[in-house]
């Protein structure tokens, strides 16, 4: 499991999706609670959710917003930090 399966995961989560297999909550969890990278990066998915929702309120849009409008985002959001090396572990 590397950072860029735990975005995934994460990414899932925030759309309320299962998690992808191989990931549980709690791994999920534990590589948060050790990763700042990955947790920076679960903040900006959040932030970048609700600005999303909210600018869709904003337009009177009676629905809420494409899911696939919102997983292009964080795909972009993802492809916008290249892979980082792995932090070694302590
Ligand atoms: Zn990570």
């Amino acid at each position: 499991m590397n950072c860029s399966d735990y975005r995934t995961a994460l990414s899932c989560r925030l759309d309320g999706e299962p998690l992808p297999e191989g990931i549980d909550e709690r791994s999920l969890e534990e590589h948060l609670a050790q990763c700042p990278r990955c947790r920076e990066w679960e903040r900006r998915a959040k932030r970048l959710r609700e600005e999303t929702q909210e600018r869709a309120a904003g337009d009177h849009i009676p629905q809420a917003p494409d899911p696939e409008v919102v997983r292009r985002i964080l795909k972009a959001l993802q492809s916008e930090e290249p892979e980082q090396p792995e932090q070694p572990e302590q």
